[in-house]
């Protein structure tokens, strides 16, 4: 595929270098080379980061680190950016405890940060709640599907690792499609709440650490040709519990937009973080959690509501310890 790829591009030059081009961005007409494309997306995760201020000289930040391609690119190009400013770069990754899928992602993640030198924190569902994702698929009693529960779990498994690591500002690798594929789920649930948590950087009440997302201007697809120049390991397994619901069909969706209207999915970043703006006033204010005592929006937190619909004699559920 790579060498009817090449053939296809061998007439076209790199617009910098006139070096063989390796992809051409349809929404801007710019065609680069290898070396220039990667050059291109991580001056434009710097720009990302400068504009929506992400980042403070000397803070500690981590990179959530799935072990997939779009969180080893977003390493890759923080290694580059964050010293620079600074400040001390560390990578988490969770461990939900799925057999078969997750030892593979781990490994990448295991590869990439020695090879980075960035020093690699891996907390286990295991070690916080008690059970693994595995356990708890088979244990859940309410209607919640695998992603949310692992959504939720993961989130506090990630504020805990950033807890025990000191961390101050928290990255993770959403791009683009993530963020314009969430904002329309959250229009199609009438989630005025979501709508206003919505950009870059997440509202401080809601978690003790920033989070940010330097991805976010970066297709999801640029991401990927990101990870495959830069020779970044690529997992071979899915997730066994992957059931994407509607983000599913929003993907296909917004895909044909683009293929037909290039940049189209730009222009709904931008529309969405102008809708975000407006919604922030109304947002509610945040409260503590009376079980974990974490930032909350609801008397209880989204993972202590969770936790309570496990039958608790069935796995060893202990509430976590902030
Ligand atoms: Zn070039
Ligand atoms: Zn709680």
């Amino acid at each position: 595929m790579r060498h009817r790829f090449s053939q296809a591009m061998q007439t076209l030059k790199c617009m910098n270098c006139a070096g063989p081009v390796f992809y051409t961005r349809r929404y801007s007409g710019e065609s680069l080379c290898s070396a220039c494309f990667r050059q291109s997306i991580e001056s434009k995760v710097r720009r990302t980061i400068s504009k929506y201020r992400m980042l403070k000289h000397g803070e500690r930040v981590a990179v959530a680190v799935s072990g997939g391609k779009d969180s080893l690119s977003l390493l890759t190009i923080m290694a580059k950016i964050v010293p620079k400013h600074g400040s001390e770069l560390v990578a988490i990754t969770v461990d939900e405890g799925i057999d078969g899928y997750r030892d593979e992602s781990i490994s990448n993640a295991r590869l990439v940060t020695e090879r980075l030198g960035v020093p690699l924190h891996v907390i286990s569902y295991k070690q916080l709640f008690g059970f693994t994702q595995d356990q708890a698929i088979n244990t859940r009693t309410g209607k919640v599907t695998s992603c949310a529960m692992c959504g939720t779990f993961r989130r506090r498994a990630i504020d805990v690792a950033s807890d025990q690591l000191g961390v101050e500002v928290l990255a993770t690798a959403h791009n683009l499609d993530d963020m314009v594929q969430t904002f329309m789920i959250n229009l199609m649930n009438c989630d005025l709440k979501r709508l206003g948590w919505f950009g870059g950087t997440s509202q401080s009440e809601r978690f003790k650490v920033r989070r940010i997302h330097p991805f976010m201007e970066i297709y999801e697809k640029e991401a990927a040709l990101y990870a495959f120049a830069s020779g970044l390991p690529m997992q071979s397994t899915h997730c066994p519990y992957m059931d994407e619901g509607i983000r599913s069909s929003i993907r296909i969706y917004l895909n044909s937009l683009e293929e037909a209207h290039p940049g189209i999915k730009n222009m709904m970043l931008k529309s969405a973080l102008g809708v975000a703006d407006r919604f922030r006033q109304s947002r509610t204010e945040s409260t503590r959690c009376v079980s974990c005592g974490r930032p909350s929006t609801g008397e209880l937190c989204s993972t202590c509501e969770l936790l309570s619909t496990f039958p608790a004699s069935s796995i060893p559920v202990e509430t976590p310890v902030s």
